[in-house]
């Protein structure tokens, strides 16, 4: 999968995910992370790409045409990587453009499982008080948010989404098992975990987890995702998929931390 990050501060992005597991990922061929600088499209000799908002207002504004310019040389990119001899213009490559905005819908798990099929992805990084909404509009396909608060750049949510996206391909992780069980998955979150030693700080480690049964150990894997998700995210417990006892226990433990207070 191909990653094309427009954005006003490519070393940020290159600091961050050329490290690690996604670093990793990009040197065995996996992935690549293109992190596109959009100064490089400015159409004046001092290189600004931000202007003074019409209508007054405080801070400055990215302009449309370098943004827009990036994108045209993004879709070009992608054209020689495809060798698609018949997808001539910009309109017909048309890549996915998620442009990271407080305004988005909050990314989620499910995003990154949708995110994940596309062969190329663009993510666009605003800064300033924003873009000019123009060239959003010729150019966005989605609007995503790292959530309820404003950021200086969308670098950083950027970035977030590279990582969540990466691990899903193919791969990526050493053990792709372990993207298959986790939070989210099902709409529950993950159950707790335990490594060496078997006691700790005079904790010992659930001894179900050292019976070697292994049906057991899924079912009480299982009964500690959904206390949890009961716990700390009951507002996923509608969407997930619940036995009768399963609805029942979320129920319980739901009712102690309502009379504890804690709901
Ligand atoms: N004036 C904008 C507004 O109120 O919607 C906020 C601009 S913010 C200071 C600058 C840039 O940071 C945005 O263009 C966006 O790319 C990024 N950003 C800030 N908060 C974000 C968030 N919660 N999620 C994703 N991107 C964010």
């Amino acid at each position: 999968m191909r990653f094309h990050i427009m954005t006003l501060f490519p070393e940020m992005i290159e600091a961050g995910l050329n490290v690690s597991i996604t670093g990793r990922a990009v040197k065995n061929g996996l992935l690549e992370i293109h992190a596109v600088n959009i100064r490089d499209y400015a159409f004046n000799k001092h290189q600004s790409v931000d202007d003074y908002p019409y209508g007054g207002g405080a801070g400055m504004l990215m302009q449309a045409e370098p943004v827009y310019q990036t994108w045209l040389a993004i879709c070009d990119a992608i054209r020689t990587a495809k060798k698609e001899e018949g997808a001539a213009t910009p309109e017909e490559i048309r890549p996915r453009v998620v442009y990271l905005s407080p305004q988005g819908k909050p990314f989620t798990q499910k995003m990154a499982e949708d995110l994940a099929k596309e062969e190329d992805l663009v993510l666009l990084c605003g800064h300033y008080e924003g873009i000019d909404e123009r060239v959003l509009e010729e150019i966005v396909t989605d609007y995503v948010s790292a959530g309820d608060y404003v950021l200086t750049g969308g670098e950083l949510p950027a970035m977030m989404i590279v990582d969540a996206v990466s691990r899903l391909i193919p791969g990526v992780l050493h053990n792709d098992v372990s993207a298959e069980f986790e939070s989210f998955q099902d709409s529950l979150l993950e159950y707790p975990q335990y490594s060496r030693p078997e006691v700790w700080h005079g904790r010992q480690v659930p001894p179900i987890l050292l019976s070697g049964h292994h049906a057991n150990v899924e079912k009480w894997r299982r009964e500690q995702s959904v206390i949890r998700t009961a716990k700390w995210r009951p507002d996923l417990l509608e969407q997930a998929d619940l036995t009768e006892e399963e609805k029942e226990l979320a129920r319980k433990i739901q009712e102690t931390l309502a009379m504890d207070g804690k709901l």
